[in-house]
């Protein structure tokens, strides 16, 4: 049986979601990776429990997570039924529709049709009543933002979902959907990017939005997929997502400027006594609009040196300069 770590509340820093009453984690874990069907329970079983141990209480799924899609989210379930069942209200857990779920033209994208029929199942497969956040996962050009910004909206006045986020969703088209949200009465809590040392997109006006709006914003791949991280200083070793058949970081994605980058980025980070993936993290919670790193791991492990990037937040002027210097 397990149990709680009992000083989980005491290291783990929550800060605000936007102008919202919720705190997540400032550091959350993501199911992408390493809890599909493909993986080994008593691992993933050791990572989630690890997470809630350290004071981690937001895990993101999506309904195609897995491989095969899906399986992240049953997996996620039945670990919640062994374990977790009796810290539900310490959790934030939540869930996204946008891509390709099952066949036909109701499977996929952002139709009412797909998105409410989509959440349903995700419930099942959890074997949850509701989600804390349910995401549009990706705008989708050929469907008015109206039609779902409306799904997610009765998904809150349903009860399946506590509050509605969106993700991939450009600054202009979030900030109509923040907008369209705000009408319906169902505030816009979270905006969910791809935001790293190595993808800045964020930055050219989407934080803005995210501010102006009040919403949070959670910042996935922090460590562009583990590149991130001490993992690829040398090699592709064998127990990487690179190396993986069903890895999504691609061998082509690690190129000798990357691999130079890397590497004196995890020199600086030797200098402040971190580890890169430490310094990777903190650089991201530097900014307030950033209310939580999404990351991923492998192991209970990296999750406690994951955390530990909390223990040095601050970088001086330099250090930042230093940084850009190497990046561009
Ligand atoms: P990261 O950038 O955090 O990459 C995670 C990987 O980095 C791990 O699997 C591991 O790789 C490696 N890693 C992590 N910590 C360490 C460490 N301390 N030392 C060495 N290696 C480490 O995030 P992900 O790309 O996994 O994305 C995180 C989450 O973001 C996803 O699970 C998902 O919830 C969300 N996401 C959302 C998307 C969206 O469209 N909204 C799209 C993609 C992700 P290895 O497995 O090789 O050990």
């Amino acid at each position: 049986m397990y149990q709680a770590n009992s000083d989980r509340y005491n290291e783990m820093q929550y800060r605000r979601c936007g102008t919202s009453g919720l705190k997540l984690s400032a550091l959350s874990l993501g199911l992408w990776h390493n809890f599909g069907d493909v993986d080994t329970f008593a691992n993933y079983q050791k990572i989630i429990c690890k997470a809630f141990d350290l004071g981690i209480t937001h895990f993101d799924l999506a309904n195609n997570y897995g491989p095969p899609p899906g399986s992240a989210e049953s997996n996620f379930g039945k670990i919640l039924q062994q374990d977790l069942k009796s810290y539900r209200d310490e959790l934030i857990i939540s869930t996204k529709a946008g891509y390709d779920m099952w066949p036909g033209p109701y499977g996929d994208w952002g139709s009412r049709k797909y998105v409410l029929a989509s959440l349903d199942q995700s419930l099942k497969r959890m074997q949850l009543d509701y989600v804390d956040i349910f995401y549009s996962h990706r705008p989708d050009p050929e469907t008015p933002l109206e039609e779902t910004m409306g799904a997610l909206d009765y998904a809150v006045r349903s009860g399946k979902a506590l509050y509605a986020g969106i993700s991939n969703y450009p600054a202009d088209l979030a900030a109509r959907a923040a907008d369209i949200l705000k009408k319906m009465g169902t505030p816009c809590l979270i905006h969910q990017p791809k935001y790293s040392m190595f993808e800045r997109w964020a930055e050219n006006g989407l934080l803005d939005v995210v501010e102006e709006k009040g919403m949070g914003c959670i910042a996935f791949s922090p460590l562009a997929q583990g590149l991130l991280t001490n993992k690829y200083l040398k090699e592709i070793p064998e127990n990487s997502r690179a190396h993986k058949a069903h890895g999504a970081l691609q061998t082509g994605q690690i190129t000798p400027e990357i691999i130079s980058k890397i590497n004196a980025l995890n020199e600086m980070a030797k200098e402040r006594n971190q580890s890169l993936a430490q310094m990777a993290i903190v650089w991201l919670l530097k900014d307030e609009r950033v209310t939580s790193v999404l990351i991923g791991a492998s192991s209970a492990d990296q999750l406690v040196d994951n955390v530990r990037s909390l223990g040095n937040m601050n970088f001086d002027r330099i250090e930042l300069e230093h940084i850009e210097a190497i990046l561009n």
